[in-house]
């Protein structure tokens, strides 16, 4: 009997576990207009992170991508430092945009790629190996 009992308790637990949401992007993004309207800012992403976990209580978080996207969209201006990397990104490593050529010509009228642009957040990069770290979410 006893033995059944605690069998159930594990399996409760298992489906509470299982059934952890993850917050929506509009969650996310009521959250941080609501910082953003209280002048909010901050000074690294794990304040950001902790000011989100904070208010969702148990939810799980979208991608960090993700929440700089909103972040974005809400009105924050992202600063960060970065550091060379050796493999190459494919998107955007602020906000997970594509990321655009842009073409320009050489002395000799050839078409080459100056950069590569992000149209949403407007992140440069000329070869795709300086990463972004430290984000910083100011007004
Ligand atoms: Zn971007």
């Amino acid at each position: 009997m006893e033995k059944n009992l605690l069998f159930f308790i594990r399996i409760e637990k298992l489906k509470a576990a299982r059934k952890k949401e993850r917050a929506s992007e509009k969650e996310i993004y009521n959250l941080l207009k609501n910082a953003y309207e209280k002048r909010i800012i901050f000074r690294s992403q794990s304040e950001l992170i902790n000011y989100l976990k904070d208010n969702l209580k148990d939810k799980l978080l979208p991608s960090k991508e993700i929440i700089r996207k909103v972040a974005i969209k809400v009105g924050y201006k992202i600063k960060y430092s970065t550091k060379r990397i050796d493999k190459e990104y494919r998107e955007c490593p602020v906000c997970g945009s594509p990321l655009t050529k842009i073409i320009t010509h050489n002395i000799k009228g050839e078409p080459v790629i100056s950069e590569y642009e992000c149209k949403f957040c407007k992140f440069k990069t000329k070869d795709k190996k300086d990463l972004p770290i430290k984000f910083k979410f100011i007004l």
